[in-house]
């Protein structure tokens, strides 16, 4: 039987850049582990992808996979639903492979209570005028809702004391080379405990 894989958790605040930095990852590709396709009750944004950047489905069909004991973790973020559904990762890292999912603290608290062997990486801003400015200059969200986000953004900042690393997102290259140099890190490690 294959050596059981590793999963990577990456997570931190909203808007931090947390996705920026997860597609700046897969997209360079060469990368020996997958990423987890989160479930949302969220609409699609302009460009994205079902089955690509999210499994996009109703809140019933949500409620129904959370009933049935399919989601590894599950959280509510601005009204919609974000989840991890269980089967692949299992079936991934049974496989040997390592798995890299890219959460809200939350559900990272969820999954750590499950999975303490895995790895635990919080992503953090600058400062929090850098991360509001970046949730404006998207432009995807209204004044309202990144009000909401900032408000969760700095109770979940106290949360990093919970993780393994903290990444600084200074800049996107930058995080990325750090994320990747922590993954080859624990690589190497003797004993995973
Ligand atoms: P967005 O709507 O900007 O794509 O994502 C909003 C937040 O949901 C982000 O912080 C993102 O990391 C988080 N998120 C994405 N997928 C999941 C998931 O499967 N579970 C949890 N708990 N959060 C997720």
């Amino acid at each position: 039987m294959a050596k059981r894989g590793m999963l990577i958790v990456l997570s931190g605040p909203s808007g931090v850049g947390k996705g920026t930095v997860r597609k700046a990852i897969f997209d360079q590709g060469g990368n020996d582990f997958v990423y987890s396709v989160s479930m949302t009750t969220r609409s699609p944004r302009v460009g994205e992808e079902n089955g690509v950047d999210y499994h996009f489905v109703t809140k019933t069909e949500f409620e129904e996979e959370i009933a049935n004991g399919g989601m590894l973790e599950y959280a509510q973020y601005v009204d919609n639903y974000y989840g991890t559904p269980i089967k692949y990762i299992n079936k991934t890292l049974d496989e040997g492979h390592d798995v890299f999912l890219e959460i809200e603290v939350q559900g990272a608290m969820q999954v750590r209570e499950k999975m303490p062997t895995g790895v635990y990486i919080f992503l953090t801003p600058p400062d929090l005028k850098e991360l509001k400015n970046r949730l404006v200059g998207r432009g995807t969200d209204s004044a309202e809702v990144i009000e909401k986000r900032i408000e969760t953004a700095i109770s979940e900042i106290k949360m990093m004391e919970n993780y393994d690393y903290a990444v600084v997102n200074d800049e996107v290259e930058l995080a990325v080379e750090r994320i990747k140099d922590i993954i080859r890190a624990e690589r190497l490690r003797v004993v995973r405990v």
